[in-house]
């Protein structure tokens, strides 16, 4: 994909470019970018704010002082570079999420752990998979993917908001502790590897962007649209569009459907 893009001579890549300036309205923007250390100016009649989101790098749970200790995203490549092939694994939901410092649900997460324990099962049927959640929140037709690890036999575990699981290295092991609250016990395990499931967080750029654009974010530092049933991929200003997470953390079905939506909008 990304060499379908590049190779397209209807397409201009800026790679790691700055936006100075953004003037004009709808069919006649005029903006300055810094791009490799040069200045340009280019006209365009609408902008589409495709931003996307950042994975919330966590502070609770050990994470960055223990390199088995990883994200879900790490997760993904180690599995994708078959570098891993983990036999025990506790993955632990809402890492930032739903808390003081992300105060809303990150939608993604908990889908993105069921698919990843069920990419573990696939290669290693035997390997143990305990997921430590608050409320499991697969949206739509994604439970399905909850059935199908409930079958395979991954282990769901609730934890209490007040009750949160301990992480903690003893005797060189990994070890996890968590009490579960319908039998009121503490429960341990030793993975080969915790898995967090971190939230989804705004671009801390997106509060520039929006005053050059003249655009609101809402109350999270997201983009906000313009009306969330009637006009839900538009700005109030005209010619201003926006997609993908840069609106609200989002699956990349969901993303490539509101892309769609802004081109027939553009
Ligand atoms: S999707 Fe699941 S893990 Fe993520 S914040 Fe919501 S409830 Fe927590």
């Amino acid at each position: 994909l990304i060499k379908l893009v590049e190779e397209n001579e209807k397409i201009e890549i800026f790679k790691s470019a700055e936006i100075l300036s953004i003037e004009g309205y709808v069919g006649n923007f005029k903006s300055k970018i810094l791009s490799e250390n040069m200045e340009k100016e280019i006209e365009h009649g609408v902008v589409v704010v495709a931003t996307g989101a950042l994975e919330y790098e966590p502070t609770e749970y050990m994470y960055g002082k223990d390199g088995r200790i990883i994200t879900q995203l790490e997760l993904e490549q180690l599995l994708a570079e078959d570098k891993i092939n983990p036999k025990n694994v506790v993955m632990i939901q809402c890492v930032g999420s739903r808390g003081e410092k992300v105060p809303y649900c990150s939608r993604i997460c908990c889908t993105t752990a069921i698919k990843n324990a069920l990419q573990i099962k696939e290669r290693e049927p035997d390997a143990k998979v305990y997921v430590l959640y608050r409320d499991i929140r697969t949206y739509g037709f994604r439970e399905d993917f909850y059935d199908k690890a409930l079958e395979k036999g991954i282990t769901f575990l609730r934890y209490d908001v007040d009750s949160k699981p301990r992480v903690e290295v003893a005797s060189g092991r990994l070890k996890v502790t968590v009490k579960e609250p319908l039998i009121d016990e503490k429960i341990s395990f030793n993975p080969d590897f915790v898995v967090l499931s971190v939230a989804q967080v705004p671009d801390p750029n997106n509060e520039d962007l929006s005053k050059s654009l003249k655009v609101p974010l809402s109350k999270d530092g997201f983009f906000l649209e313009a009306h969330m049933k009637l006009r839900p991929v538009d700005f109030a200003t005209e010619g201003v569009f926006l997609c993908g997470s840069a609106h609200s953390p989002k699956f990349i079905d969901e993303s490539i459907s509101q892309a769609e939506a802004v081109v027939s909008r553009a």
